[in-house]
């Protein structure tokens, strides 16, 4: 049997990312008792009916008392009205998570309001699909996705190590990181991506010369992969444009100028310059397969992601 890292674990945020740590905490037995807690009735009554925890409540304050482990699940910009809510009901020696997108704008919403007595040890892991909801979670989401943690200056190594001890236990891969140097790097890997996708489907869907019927029937062509980043949910990426917006500017700023470059080098025909850039990029996408963060099939592993499911 596995032993429970954590008596009582309060999930606040019941979504994708939190209905997908419930089913593996329930999955693995690492822990007695799971709050479920979310603000809507209709999301906390399909939780219930997916039977995702122990117990259920739209209070984020009820939810908290007694929990060792408190996960907060939420759109960022909800952060600092959760800490809020929280903050006067946290059990004493609690660890205070998050899963955040963003992690200095979360910090910067939370820290204020967490009592001296808890460790609050922002997080973020790297895993995730466009869906959103508690449906739309899974056991497995996190194996073999990297986990950064943020740690404040004083965080508690030993929290920090329960705390990782726990993610791995779901499968994940654990770093640290400086919130800003997190930002950073997230805004390259996962928010300008997004951005380019929602700019690329937008365009797509302003185009008078093309039907729509047109660009759905071919989208195979290539367009199809930008239109599932562009499908990912609306508030969650709002926030994460207005948490990380210095990082996001500095990344499109670098982005539109080697776009410059690029649309040069195709109006004088250099092919050469578009040789080596096709030619170095083709080798990114090899390390990533090696580095076993997807594989090498033609939907990007996609098929055998739902068989998981
Ligand atoms: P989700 O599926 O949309 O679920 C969001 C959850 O937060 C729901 O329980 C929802 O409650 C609640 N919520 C929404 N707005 C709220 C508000 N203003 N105040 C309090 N609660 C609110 O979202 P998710 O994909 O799980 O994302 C949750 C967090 O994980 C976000 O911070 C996101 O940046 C981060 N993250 C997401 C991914 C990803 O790929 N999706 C990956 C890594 C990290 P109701 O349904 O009851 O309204």
């Amino acid at each position: 049997m596995t032993i429970p890292h954590f008596e009582r674990i309060a999930l606040i945020g019941i979504g994708l990312i939190g209905s997908s740590i419930a089913r593996d905490v329930k999955a693995l037995g690492l822990a007695k008792e799971v709050v479920v807690s979310t603000r809507s009735e209709e999301t906390l009554k399909r939780a219930k009916e997916l039977e995702l925890g122990s117990e259920y409540t739209v209070s984020a304050a009820d939810a908290v008392k007694g929990a060792d482990l408190v996960i907060v699940s939420v759109p960022v910009g909800a952060s600092e009205a959760v800490a809020k809510q929280i903050a006067s009901s946290l059990k004493p020696g609690a660890i205070v998570t998050d899963v955040g997108s963003t992690k200095a704008s979360v910090i910067a919403q939370m820290a204020p309001h967490m009592p001296d007595n808890v460790h609050f040890i922002p997080g973020h892991p790297l895993a995730g699909t466009e869906k959103s909801g508690p449906d739309a979670g899974f056991v497995g989401l996190f194996r073999d996705r990297w986990c950064i943690f943020t740690p404040l200056p004083d965080t508690d190594p030993v929290a920090l190590d329960k705390l990782k001890a726990f993610w791995m236990a779901l499968g994940s891969r654990v770093d640290d990181m400086d919130p800003q140097h997190h930002d950073k790097v997230l805004a390259i890997v996962s928010h300008l991506p997004h951005i380019i996708a929602y700019n690329i489907v937008g365009t797509a869907d302003d185009l008078e010369t093309v039907t729509e019927s047109e660009v759905i029937k071919y989208s195979a062509s290539g367009f199809r992969d930008f239109t599932r980043l562009a499908a990912s949910d609306p508030t969650m990426w709002r926030d994460i444009c207005l948490h990380n917006k210095d990082a996001i500017l500095e990344m499109l700023a670098r982005f539109s100028e080697d776009l410059a470059y690029l649309q040069r080098a195709i109006r004088w025909g250099e092919g050469d310059k578009l040789f080596e850039l096709f030619t170095r990029t083709r080798a990114v996408r090899r390390s990533i397969i090696q580095a076993g963060q997807d594989v090498d099939a033609p939907d990007f592993g996609r098929h055998a992601l739902d068989v998981k499911k």
